[in-house]
């Protein structure tokens, strides 16, 4: 299957090119999220009926991982409120682009910190904690908020989206999985790249911003660092830019070989096997250390979660790259280029959690909507509707299909990749047959 540009419908042209539905789209967005924030700080402290909780880790989670990334890759980045009033504020305007001289430091990020470890890092704190900010409306308000606020600092220090670019700890997920979306932005032809003078896709013009992601255009050939912003189709002034969608996973046909990019899937992978069995799971034991923060239990949690994802699944996924070739040692760059394979098994072990996660608990969404913040409010007269876990009798054989699809693209992506890292393929599948064994074994 070849791509199919969808900007080649002038309606979808237009609509992407006009400001105006994303601008409203973001003021909904924005009014949502600040009303999350204030119902988590004065709402009720029960977090199945608060709207911050229910909402943001109930509702706006489920569309994320199951419809939203899958499908539309950072297709979420471009209508998330969070970076908006820090983009306003560093332009000085709401529409127009950003005057010639900056309103504010403009400083450009440091090269050290312009890759993947620092949403690495957030991802892991955050991860770390969430047992707690997932439940405790007042903790996830402090998330929210401090996300807003840094987002803002820092666009008044670094020019463009550094936040999103390089701290997000959710951007950093979504762009390592939007690889294997059906959808990409993309030149329509490099040559005319070329030829352009003054590149006002990436410095700007009189019609819209550079690209707010520090991304060049012209140069994309993956969706990791794409925003989805849609600037550069407003200041393309060759009608060089096209939405296109392809087939699921063409970005990994190129695997990466950044070791940051690696090790974010490492994380993800880790953090869903730890989650399944600490959330869905039924060991009590570890369930309470890891609600129990800075207690002695959460610390030997917190020792066992980093071990896991920093020290066992990238250990055992280096020994079967040096079985995959037992004559060398696997360097840094064979590494990277064969863990491709386990970017779309993440993706699908995120899915297999969320689906029980999200229909144990979608019940919530109903009363929460009518009573926002537990003050006893019927707004839509669905205050009451009591709990039950929903299509209970499809979660398991929905989560076996979906765990086995998964291993299927990774043994797919292995056959690809693993050439390309210079090593058999074998061993990474056998990897990722294991692995998607413990994850079986722990939601089922
Ligand atoms: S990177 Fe994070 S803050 Fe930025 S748009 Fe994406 S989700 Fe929102
Ligand atoms: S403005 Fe358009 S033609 Fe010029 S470099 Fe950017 S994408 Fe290419
Ligand atoms: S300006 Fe274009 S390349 Fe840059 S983030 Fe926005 S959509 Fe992507």
């Amino acid at each position: 299957m070849s791509k199919f540009e969808l900007t080649r419908f002038p309606l979808i042209k237009n609509l992407l090119k006009n400001r105006y539905p994303q601008l409203v789209i973001f003021v909904l967005m924005l009014a949502g999220f600040l009303f999350a924030i204030v119902a988590g700080l004065v709402g009720t402290p029960v977090g199945s009926h608060n709207f911050s909780i229910v909402f943001v880790w109930i509702a706006w989670w489920a569309i994320l991982i199951l419809v939203a990334v899958p499908f539309f890759g950072r297709g979420w980045c471009g209508v998330c409120p969070i970076p908006v009033v820090g983009d306003w504020l560093q332009r000085g305007a709401v529409l127009e682009p950003a005057k010639k001289t900056p309103k504010w430091l403009n400083l450009r990020v440091p090269a050290k910190f312009r890759n993947m470890w620092m949403q690495n890092i957030s991802f892991t704190l955050v991860a770390l904690f969430s047992s707690v900010i997932l439940t405790t409306p007042v903790v996830t308000s402090v998330v929210l908020a401090a996300m807003l606020f840094l987002a803002i600092g820092l666009s008044m220090v670094f020019e463009r989206r550094a936040f999103c670019r390089y701290l997000c700890p959710v951007g950093g997920f979504i762009g390592l999985y939007a690889q294997t979306a059906p959808l990409e932005l993309r030149v329509k032809n490099k040559n005319v790249c070329a030829q352009c003078v003054g590149k006002p896709c990436y410095n700007g013009s009189e019609l819209g911003s550079g690209c707010p992601w520090d991304v060049f255009p012209g140069g994309l050939t993956k969706n990791t660092y794409c925003g989805l912003c849609m600037e550069c189709i407003r200041t393309c002034p060759h009608d060089n830019i096209a939405l296109n969608l392809r087939p699921f996973s063409a970005d990994l046909a190129k695997p990466s070989a950044k070791l940051d990019e690696t090790f974010k899937a490492f994380i993800m992978l880790g953090a869903a096997l730890v989650y399944a069995y600490v959330l869905m799971g039924s060991n009590g034991a570890v369930k309470l250390a890891a609600y129990n923060v800075f207690s002695p239990a959460w610390f030997g949690y917190a020792a066992g979660f980093l071990a896991v994802i920093f020290g066992l699944l990238p250990g055992l996924f280096w020994l079967s790259v040096k079985f995959g070739d037992i004559k060398t040692s696997p360097t840094g760059k064979q590494f990277a280029t064969a863990a491709t394979a386990l970017i779309p098994l993440g993706l699908m072990f995120w899915v297999a959690f969320s689906l029980s996660f999200v229909l144990t608990n979608a019940t919530y969404i109903f009363a929460a909507i009518s009573d926002p913040m537990g003050l006893g409010w019927n707004l839509f007269g669905t205050a009451a509707t009591a709990w039950q876990p929903m299509l209970s009798s499809l979660v398991t054989p929905a989560q076996t299909l979906v765990l086995i699809g998964g291993l299927a693209w990774s043994a797919r992506t292995a056959q690809k990749s693993a050439p390309q890292a210079g090593i058999s393929p074998a061993p990474v599948m056998v990897y990722c047959l294991l692995t998607t064994f413990a994850m079986l074994w722990l939601l089922l």
